[in-house]
């Protein structure tokens, strides 16, 4: 029987062709089974009933013309019971009824299974037979089974498109959908953006002159040089921080020492200039596409933009040759950041990209000029998209393609109410973030993920309530040694001069991972990460540490966070290695310099449960708290959060997660310990909300979200801020806690910003 199952399931899923693919399974089916007939019908939700897709056994008329409401005949009970149904004569059953369009009157037995995905039932498998009997266990077992692993399928040829669950009678029936790159919201024409110059259509051949090649691709390097410096100088007028480090980067890797110097090399092996180009892009885009991290991953798409720059200039084709609309929304495979450096002057309103993700540097440019875009939006053939009038939401990731007049009318509101909230905001850039009744509530900056923003100052933070330190051990070969982490923390609390900088140490592991230093684990969040790799390795601890330390001095504004903490003892250990790096600087550095050294304060994350039970005796060893919303919600409810399987089960809303917050606020009050949070939560407008009505005084989030916040606390009375809480922490679940602060913002006014935080 498993082979069987298998061979079905193989066949099915080989298939190109979503009918036939069904066809030939209800056969297959209908065969192994030894029955007398076998049919699939597919839910449409949009009329609410099944539609009979394939069948052997009834009429051939009837494929694709019978329909079964939901709330009718056996098929429509089995998707709503979501259970098999077994029938010795199923024309005795109350429920059945007569179709004579199907010629089903010489069959009596019926098996019935759901479909179902992600709970959701996506049709029903049944099996007839002329004998008047009950199926075995066995066979249910297989036909149970069967429509399982279909479900998976059918699921997955959504997404590609086989089934239009996109289009009937040429409307739109619902928005593709990615994930939110930049938020806004943009209405225009699409326009379709294929590239000019492709490596891909590269074919690899060898050369007759070396030293002409050589000469050629030192002429495309400075051009494409000359090409990067331009693009960030006419986007250098526009923003201010350095999410344009990607074209620095771009002009680093051009140099003779990096991959300019590996193409030249190939070129000496006899290759054509183009063909070495290729050859050394591809071995770079392999490599960093073969990484576990996402982050990391999407760096082979700026090799890939990089190298196909160079090609264009080795071809000396112009990159920007389609004429653009007035207004258009620029929809690509791969939207990268060079391409939005050239279309940014020219009415760019949004974009689209169907591969890439929040941390692509298109979408972190993007979000640097305040350009709505979606990444990795659902495949539909470009044909289908280019001109046609669009909506781009960039806040849920949804685009809606040639939208009806009331959604056109719905979403031309909503972008003046942005324009107005947007300048309304800014307004407030230079005012303090305090509640109309008095209460202070610091908002500081989380840094150091994504190249955007870190450093901005238009957006009234006062400093850095979370650096990430990982990215920088991230985007190399080794780990950095303690001169360039110097050099670079420098920087970075140079940035804020006299405001607090709070640098978390190495919180690899988990999702975020080393090229040069792999770990391999089932269950890697409940693995080596954090604190617990670095105590496990002192050597690199101490280098951050000291690297850290030695950056502070003259600043004098660091702190030093842990991350993942669960237990005393590793905070009494890090403290130790934290002191004894301390001293050694201070021992090594002449007098004038170790003058400057300052003991920075210490403070740990709450993000690991066990924490949370430990909170007194953890007060004592250090300087301060923040909490870590993301990790904290996954390990109390014990939902991975990279996992879209269980996305839905995550939030911070989870009346767990709230009574814990409040819980750890207390306590922190009650031993006087200094408390900030700097998950995401603390950048939604429900989050901060309740955050300070619970006690958190210092909330860090990304720059893009700090005024939008201060405009909330600025408008929310602290006390009413505390009624809300009271009755919040009184729901039993998410959902409930949601709808009910989302009524509470509308009530004060802030229903705008609600579809933007939640
Ligand atoms: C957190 O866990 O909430 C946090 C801020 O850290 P990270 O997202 O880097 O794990
Ligand atoms: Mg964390």
């Amino acid at each position: 029987m498993l082979t069987t199952l298998r061979r079905i399931i193989l066949e099915f899923s080989q298939d190109s062709e979503l009918e036939s693919a069904l066809r030939r399974m209800v056969s297959q089916v209908k065969l192994a089974m030894n029955t007398d007939c076998c049919s699939i019908y597919l839910a449409d939700y949009q009329y609410q009933h099944f539609v009979l897709m394939a069948s052997d056994g009834l009429s051939k008329e009837s494929i694709g013309q019978t329909t079964i409401d939901f709330s009718e005949g056996l098929v429509g009970l089995v998707g709503r019971r979501e259970e098999p149904l077994n029938i010795a004569n199923a024309q005795n059953h109350p429920k059945f009824i007569y179709t004579p369009e199907v010629m089903e009157d010489e069959l009596h037995a019926f098996l019935g299974t759901p479909i179902i995905h992600q709970r959701k039932v996506l049709g029903v498998l049944t099996i007839q037979q002329k004998e008047t009997r009950s199926f075995t266990e066995t066979e249910e077992a297989f036909l149970v089974t069967l429509a399982a692993q279909l479900a998976t399928i059918l699921s997955n040829a959504e997404a590609s498109g086989l089934v239009s669950k996109y289009t009937q009678n040429g409307q739109w029936l619902k928005p593709l959908t990615g994930a939110a790159g930049a938020s806004g919201v943009a209405m225009a024409p699409i326009m379709v953006v294929q590239l000019v110059a492709d490596l891909n259509t590269v074919a690899i051949e060898k050369c007759q002159d070396i030293a002409v090649e050589l000469q050629r691709l030192q002429q495309a390097i400075e051009k494409t040089f000359s090409d990067f410096e331009t693009m960030s100088s006419q986007l250098g007028t526009i923003i201010s921080d350095n999410s344009l480090d990607i074209f620095e980067m771009y002009k680093q890797l051009l140099d003779s020492a990096n991959l300019g110097g590996e193409i030249a090399k190939k070129i000496h092996l006899n290759w054509n200039a183009e063909s070495a180009l290729k050859l050394v892009v591809d071995s770079y885009i392999l490599q960093f596409e073969s990484l576990e991290d996402e982050y990391l991953r999407e760096r082979a798409s700026d090799i890939r933009d990089l190298g196909n720059r160079l090609l264009l200039n080795l071809q000396s084709l112009n990159a920007v040759q389609q004429s653009s609309p007035e207004e258009f929304i620029l929809l690509a495979n791969d939207v990268t950041a060079s391409m939005v450096a050239d279309f940014q002057h020219q009415g760019l309103k949004g974009i689209v990209s169907f591969t890439g993700s929040s941390n692509s540097h298109a979408a972190i440019l993007a979000r640097a000029l305040a350009i709505p875009a979606i990444m990795g939006v659902e495949r539909v053939p470009y044909s289908k998209l280019d001109k046609q009038l669009a909506i781009v939401d960039g806040y849920n990731g949804e685009l809606f393609i040639a939208p009806n007049e009331s959604l056109i009318r719905e979403y031309q509101h909503l972008i003046v109410e942005e324009g107005a909230l947007f300048d309304k905001v800014f307004e407030i850039k230079d005012l303090p973030s305090i509640t109309p009744d008095g209460k202070a509530i610091e908002l500081q900056l989380n840094a150091g993920l994504s190249h955007g923003f870190e450093h901005s100052k238009n957006t009234g933070a006062v400093g850095i309530g979370l650096y990430r330190t990982e990215i920088p051990f991230m985007d190399r070969s080794c780990f950095p040694s303690e001169y360039e982490q110097t050099l670079l923390y420098q920087k970075v609390l140079a940035a804020f001069p006299k405001q607090s900088v709070t640098m978390r140490t190495l919180d690899v592991g988990g999702d975020k991972s080393l090229p040069y230093f792999p770990i391999t684990e089932d269950n890697p969040f409940l693995g080596w990460r954090g604190i617990r790799i670095t105590l496990d390795h002192p050597e690199i601890f101490l280098v951050q540490v000291r690297a850290m330390i030695r950056a502070n001095a003259g600043h004098g504004n660091l702190e030093i966070m842990l991350p993942m903490i669960s237990s005393v003892t590793e905070v009494e250990e890090a403290i130790r290695l934290i002191n004894q790096a301390y001293y050694e600087l201070s021992l090594e550095l002449d007098t004038a310099h170790a003058k400057l050294l300052v003991k920075p304060k210490v403070g740990i994350m709450i993000e690991v449960p066990s924490s949370i039970f430990q909170l007194k005796e953890l007060a004592e060893k250090v300087d301060f708290f923040s909490v870590g919303s993301n990790d904290l919600t996954q390990y109390l409810l014990a939902v991975d959060r990279n996992n879209a399987r269980v996305s839905s089960l995550y939030s911070s809303y989870h009346p767990s997660v709230l009574r814990a917050l409040n819980y750890i606020a207390e306590q922190a009050n009650q031993h006087l310990v200094p408390l900030s949070l700097c998950g995401e939560l603390a950048s939604e407008p429900a989050g901060a909300l309740l955050l300070m009505a619970m006690g958190y005084d210092k909330l860090s989030m990304n720059p893009h979200n700090i005024l939008r916040i201060k405009w909330v606390i600025r408008h929310v009375e602290f006390k009413r801020a505390k009624i809300i809480l009271s009755h919040a922490l009184t729901f039993s679940n998410a959902k409930q806690v949601h709808n009910y602060i989302n009524e509470q913002l509308e009530l004060l006014g802030l229903g705008g910003f609600v579809r933007a935080g939640m």
